[in-house]
């Protein structure tokens, strides 16, 4: 049994790897200000309420308490806000950052896990993307996570931190037990934007009344909507495990950084379909203008992970995806609810 600090542990992705680490036995202490997160998606753990950008905060996470690795996913994370609130994103994404390995120097916690993304990429100049393509994010959100990287390789260097940066592709799907989901407010992603759709016709609304906009069908892809790489949340979880262990096994020099993906491309109307399939609902659309800053394609070559972690996904059907996903969303939203 380990002692595991999680960030963002009450965010989609992060009170997922809570629930998966105390399944497995550890203790675990999440640490978020509930500024995106939610209270009641900390199934397991002791959490602690806190600000990354307040110091005093972080004194007092490290202080009589101790860790033997931090996962660190708390972070903001929408491109298009990254773009119009951009000191935001640098203040809580890189300073909140600095500040937690600041404290992590300080109380000599040396593990580190971090939440990367595939948008350090930018836009790809082949698909599948490899982890030695070149770093060029195309918006502020990229650059704070490529600025951490570097920093986690300049305090591997100076000061023994080992690290594992996961640069994950488009994280998708819910807990298949059904406990816990995707919820951001607002909803930008596509698969909970197309089951909301398919929600509000089944709650009666007229498919012809669609909310659900497709971004762009001009795109160089074949059917010329954008293809996302999606992977399920619990294999974005489990490749954390693996990420932990290999760094308790003293693998790790220094910092690394792995793709977690499926490697295969599925476009925005092929997710569409699937969802159709799933729900059996007739869900309808409008093509609108391009999203500014969405690549054509994006499709991630996970082979490093698969060698060096030993990890598959194990989601990797995307209605089985997008199933998890409803199964969710209707257990908490849909017509059958009390409540
Ligand atoms: N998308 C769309 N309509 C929406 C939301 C997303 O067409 O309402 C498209 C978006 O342009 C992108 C893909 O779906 O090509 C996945 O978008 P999402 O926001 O889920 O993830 P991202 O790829 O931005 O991380």
């Amino acid at each position: 049994m380990s002692s595991i600090l999680v960030t963002g542990g009450a965010g989609y992705i992060g009170s997922h790897m809570v629930k998966m680490l105390s399944q497995a036995g550890h203790e675990v202490v999440v640490f978020d200000n509930l500024s995106r997160g939610f209270r009641d998606a900390v199934i397991a753990g002791q959490l602690v309420e806190g600000d990354l950008r307040n110091a005093t905060d972080i004194q007092s996470l490290f202080n009589g308490r101790s860790f033997d690795a931090v996962i660190h996913f708390a972070a903001f994370a929408y491109v298009g806000e990254s773009v119009s609130a951009p000191r935001e994103y640098y203040e809580n994404n890189v300073t909140g950052t600095f500040n937690l390995l600041s404290g992590m120097l300080d109380a000599g916690v040396k593990q580190f896990v971090f939440s990367s993304t595939c948008a350090t990429y930018g836009v790809p100049e082949s698909n599948p993307i490899t982890e030695d393509h070149p770093q060029q994010p195309i918006n502020p959100y990229g650059y704070t996570k490529l600025v951490i990287e570097r920093m986690l390789a300049d305090f591997s260097q100076a000061y023994g931190m080992r690290s594992i940066a996961l640069r994950y592709f488009n994280a998708a799907g819910c807990d298949p037990d059904g406990e816990l989901g995707e919820r951001h407010d607002p909803e930008t992603h596509l698969i909970p934007l197309v089951l909301q759709e398919a929600l509000r016709v089944l709650e009666g609304g007229d498919p012809a009344d669609t909310r659900l906009e497709v971004f762009g069908d001009d795109f160089d892809t074949p059917d010329g909507t954008c293809v996302r790489d999606y992977i399920h949340v619990t294999d974005l979880c489990t490749a954390h495990m693996a990420a932990l262990d290999r760094l308790a096994s003293g693998a790790v020099a220094g910092t690394e950084a792995y793709n977690l993906g499926n490697g295969n491309g599925f476009s925005v109307r092929e997710v569409i379909d699937a969802c159709r399939r799933v729900t059996g609902v007739d869900i309808q659309y409008r093509v609108s203008d391009r999203r500014p800053g969405d690549p054509a394609a994006l499709v991630g070559a996970a082979d490093r992970a698969h060698d060096a972690l030993d990890w598959r996904p194990v989601y990797s059907d995307l209605d089985v995806i997008i199933e998890t996903a409803w199964r969710w969303m209707n257990k908490r939203f849909g017509p059958k609810q009390d409540g």
